[in-house]
């Protein structure tokens, strides 16, 4: 019998859909991309992280599946392993899918892993780039990153304690604690007082300014200003929740100035209903 007269054989082979992984940014929709904004206007399926808003889920089509999957440190809804897992199988059974994440996708988000996956799965993916929360936090709060006066870096690391890791959270601590640098530390609230401990311990000023900003870019924003030595206690005393992020170096002393004239805020106020200005 020649391959011509052979009976077809159908087996589907469906290729697998794109994965689009997608910044929300810090917050605010309005600090979306105009990429992102108009892939989430026609989104199908979409996993969404904990951070990303009520404002900019209101942007997906009614009719798309939102699929929460969550990330809030300590109480993961979907181990990464899991969520990895769900994307590659929607993808593969010919779903497009939206990976929609807080601020910059390959920024602390865990997204460089899930791009990983995907490429070696042979998953076509795109990352559309977001407003990280410390570009959001550093316009809303009046603590520009850089100053010529203040800052020629700035360094940005996460004060996560992984399950395991000892009081030195594995940073390089003469690095962060170097001068005329900005450091600005993600998921750094439940380590807070062994970030100012060990800042001091490896000769940081205790008197460097340093700041918390809770919930940037949105309406609820909060401002706490003190020192290197005071934040701690500042954070505790006015119950700061996550998400927050830490500030630390001259740049901060400007909040001073710029906050309260400048009109960027998300909302209300540029420090929120609940201002809060420790002395500096
Ligand atoms: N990919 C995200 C970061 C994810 S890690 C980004 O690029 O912004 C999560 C941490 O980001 C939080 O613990 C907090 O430290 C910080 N964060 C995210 N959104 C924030 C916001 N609106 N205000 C303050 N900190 C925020």
């Amino acid at each position: 019998m020649s391959l011509l007269n052979e009976p077809l054989k159908f087996t589907e082979v469906v290729p697998p859909a794109r994965v689009t992984l997608v910044g929300a940014g810090p917050g605010d929709p309005e600090l979306l991309t105009v990429k992102a904004a108009r892939v989430l206007a026609t989104a199908r399926t979409v996993l969404y992280d904990h951070l990303v808003s009520k404002e900019v889920l209101r942007l997906v089509p009614p009719d798309a599946d939102l699929v929460y999957v969550g990330k809030e440190s300590a109480h993961h809804t979907l181990p990464q392993d899991a969520i990895i897992d769900l994307m590659l199988r929607l993808a593969r059974s010919g779903r497009p899918v939206l990976r929609l994440k807080g601020g910059d996708p390959y920024t602390f988000g865990r997204g460089g892993e899930e791009a990983q996956a995907l490429a070696e799965a042979g998953v076509p993916f795109d990352v559309i780039p977001g407003i990280s929360a410390a570009q959001g936090a550093a316009a809303c709060a009046g603590i520009p990153l850089t100053h010529r006066d203040h800052a020629s870096s700035v360094l940005c690391v996460t004060g996560h304690l992984r399950s395991g890791t000892d009081e030195t959270l594995g940073l390089d601590w003469p690095a962060l604690a170097r001068p005329r640098q900005t450091l600005v530390v993600y998921m750094g609230l439940a380590s807070l007082p062994i970030l100012s401990a060990q800042l001091i311990h490896h000769g940081m000023d205790p008197r460097t300014p340093a700041a918390l900003v809770e919930r940037a870019t949105l309406p609820e924003q909060r401002t706490l200003v003190g020192t290197l030595q005071s934040l701690p206690s500042l954070a505790q005393q006015h119950e700061v929740r996550s998400p927050a992020l830490v500030f630390v170096g001259g740049v901060v002393s400007l909040h001073r100035v710029l906050a309260p004239a400048s009109g960027a805020s998300a909302g209300a106020s540029v420090d929120g209903p609940q201002a809060l200005l420790a002395t500096l």
